[in-house]
């Protein structure tokens, strides 16, 4: 048994250090590598599946060490936050994973503060927040650092003093990565400042920090384009996602944004989208409202998604399948619908009044949906086409008298009730008949020869 109280000179241990990092420095300072009993126990509390040898390990440690600090515990066996898989599709549950037997250091803040870092353990920490510098793992001669071949005052086997290798300055993604990390991982480091790391809170505590993490990651994967590929490669996923921690939420949203526009950039004069099955607009907002119902997301970043959704949202036939163009801005949109609303009014003569209810929702088979959405679509878009020309009333008298009873009082709901009611009634008519208004604005419409 090595007990640390029966060596000479006894480090104390400094808030934020590693588990590992003291443990070395203590047997480092007394001129010995740290055992293989106690190696194996501290891999074994990191990485161990099983609570019960986590426990046991930790046992052993808390032995040897005497008092060990209370967020290891709440880390590594209360949490276990290792191994709770996050509540997401997709990924495996290795990602997770702390660094075990080895480890990463920053060499500047080595040099300062003479610890190792409980920070640079945890899973995407691969910056120092504080130097903005890549963190190392490897020594100049090619070895991996690993606990139990460190020699003493921080020397690889190979004799070089690790405080003196240089780092690589990192890209500030991976930087936003780490600082959002050190807002909720618990874990004191020295010279970072609270404000640094509270701009970046993605979360309240750690483990929801990497279900944001693990979620951002399927988001960014599903906005990737081919380009993006090629030019990140193979680089870890922190690079991708550590670039919308700026200004969270909104940042991130912006970046939704952009992307979703730049998919419908050649769309621009529509008002309607159809998203057909395996879109990637369809699966990117599948996994926003995948976070809606997610409780491990935070309210803030639910609500700033709920609003990019609703902007969007069709509701008639609830299906992610058309929504309001994304290339458009808000009121681009406001104002196409206006418009149609207006000249709406201009059939009005020709059009049969109803008082009845246009029924909210509407349930198709979903080989009907496919084509029904799009028929629906592309009529909403001839008639927005037609609303910008306040000549082309007449040409559509003959759609407007095949056209259902709708309310009467239609004209006065907002803009996007309005065009949510064409749609309703569009969705729920006959097939039969959605082919002939279709028919028939084509025939009225400017776009007669155009195969849209
Ligand atoms: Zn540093
Ligand atoms: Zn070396």
């Amino acid at each position: 048994m090595h007990k640390l109280a029966d060596y000479p000179i006894r480090p104390s241990y400094q808030q934020g250090e590693s588990l590992g990092g003291f443990l070395s420095r203590h047997f480092c300072s007394n001129g010995h590598e740290i055992p293989k009993s106690l190696g194996d126990a501290l891999a074994k509390l990191y990485k161990s599946k099983l609570l019960k040898d986590r426990i046991e390990a930790w046992d052993l440690l808390c032995k040897s060490v005497g008092t060990v600090p209370e967020n290891y515990r709440r880390l590594w066996i209360e949490e276990q936050f290792t191994y709770s898989r996050p509540s997401f599709i997709g990924l495996d549950e290795h990602w997770q994973k702390p660094l075990t037997r080895q480890f990463r250091i920053c060499p500047q803040c080595v040099k300062k503060f003479g610890f190792h870092l409980a920070l640079w353990d945890l899973p995407f920490v691969l910056a120092c927040p504080t130097h903005n510098k890549f963190l190392i793992g490897r020594c100049d001669c090619g070895k991996v650092l690993c606990w139990k071949e460190l020699k003493p005052c921080w020397t690889c086997s190979c004799g070089s003093d690790l405080r003196q290798l240089s780092a690589d300055p990192a890209p500030r993604s991976l930087v936003n990565t780490a600082l959002s990390i050190a807002a909720t991982a618990g874990f004191h480091v020295p010279d970072l400042l609270k404000q640094q790391t509270e701009k970046f809170r993605v979360a309240d505590c750690l483990q929801s920090t990497y279900s944001i993490f693990s979620w951002l990651h399927l988001l960014l994967r599903e906005m990737r384009t081919y380009e993006d590929d090629k030019a990140f490669g193979a680089t870890p996923l922190p690079w991708r996602f550590g670039s919308v921690l700026s200004n969270w939420p909104g940042g991130l949203i912006r970046h939704i944004r952009h992307v979703i526009t730049r998919w419908h950039q050649d769309e621009h004069d529509e008002l309607m989208v159809h998203l057909p099955e395996k879109s990637r607009a369809k699966e990117l907002l599948l996994l926003l409202r995948y976070a809606l119902r997610t409780t491990a997301i935070p309210q803030n970043l639910r609500e700033a998604i709920q609003t990019f959704v609703n902007d969007l949202d069709f509701k008639p036939l609830a299906s992610n399948r058309w929504v309001l163009n994304p290339a458009l801005t808000t009121s681009q949109r406001e104002d196409k619908s206006r418009e149609i609303q207006c000249w709406w009014g201009t059939l009005l003569d020709w059009m049969e009044l109803s008082n009845m209810h246009v029924t909210q929702e509407t349930k198709l088979h979903d080989d009907l949906d496919q084509n029904a959405i799009d028929i629906s679509v592309k009529i909403l878009n001839i008639l927005s086409r037609a609303a910008a020309d306040p000549t082309s009333a007449q040409r559509f008298r003959r759609f407007a008298k095949a056209w259902p009873p709708y309310p009467a009082d239609a004209i006065t709901r907002s803009p996007k009730d309005f065009i949510e009611l064409l749609g309703h009634q569009l969705i729920g008519m006959s097939s039969s008949h959605r082919e002939y208004l279709y028919e028939l604005c084509l025939d009225a419409g400017e776009v007669k020869n155009a195969a849209r």
